[in-house]
């Protein structure tokens, strides 16, 4: 007998609204794979860049995409290489945000990902984040959530991570509070895939709630879904 789901939980939202720290977060918990989707459109945006290759449908584009041979895994140190380069790092970089922004509204960039985005998932229970999991990737997740926050909590929280990562990086709140409306209009309103809520998802507003309220929340969802879909969790 066949599943009529997928033993995905599919976890979406807008950049910086805590989603994939509490993904992450979640699958370890469950002990399931975490699957990062927006490291593979900022790796993809990274090396396109680096290759010079123009951010726009034709045969140059699409024989880049031809070209890559990308891994994936869960240790945050071998995160994502493409044909034999590391990039788990650099695709932290705030300049890199943008050109994951930009390509991932080119159609045949998240096609591509989007089949390897879908035999990951086939092959493995697992949390996969991103944008559009619950309404295109699959649709068919046994258990979907949308994480969200307000722009203003989403913007601090995007910042303090920055000056995580590095401490010498001169961005302000206004430069990141407008990066992330910005972000937010266009994974809203691109053509293909734009971030909304799926059919059936749960949606959870994190601005007012501690990081810890969260997850048990996640946790109890997850379980919850699970229990009515037969999946051991
Ligand atoms: O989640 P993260 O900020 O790393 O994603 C980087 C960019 O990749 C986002 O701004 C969004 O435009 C794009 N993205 C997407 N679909 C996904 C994941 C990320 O379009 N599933």
């Amino acid at each position: 007998m066949t599943n009529s789901y997928s033993q995905v939980i599919a976890i979406d939202g807008p950049s910086g609204s805590g989603k994939s720290t509490m993904a992450k977060k979640l699958a370890s918990q469950l002990n399931l794979l975490f699957i990062d989707t927006g490291a593979m459109f900022r790796a993809l945006g990274y090396f396109a860049d680096k290759a010079g290759v123009e951010f726009k449908e034709g045969p140059e584009l699409k024989n880049f995409l031809n070209s890559l041979e990308i891994q994936y895994s869960d240790n945050a140190e071998e995160l994502i290489i493409i044909n034999g380069e590391n990039l788990s790092k650099v695709i932290r970089e705030h300049h890199v945000s943008t050109h994951a922004s930009v390509i991932s509204q080119i159609p045949s960039v998240r096609s591509f990902l989007l089949d390897f985005q879908r035999k990951l998932g086939a092959e493995n229970i697992c949390v996969m984040e991103g944008r559009d999991i619950g309404t295109v990737v699959f649709p068919d997740a046994f258990c979907k959530i949308f994480i969200t926050a307000s722009p203003e909590v989403r913007a601090k929280r995007r910042l303090d991570q920055l000056k995580e990562n590095n401490p010498d990086s001169n961005e302000t709140l206004e430069q990141v509070l407008e990066d992330v409306v910005e972000r937010d209009r266009k994974d809203t309103q691109r053509e293909v895939a734009p971030l909304k809520v799926a059919d059936g998802a749960t949606v959870v507003d994190t601005s007012e709630m501690k990081a810890s309220e969260v997850l048990n929340h996640l946790i109890e969802i997850a379980r919850e879904k699970a229990k009515g879909h037969n999946i051991d969790l």
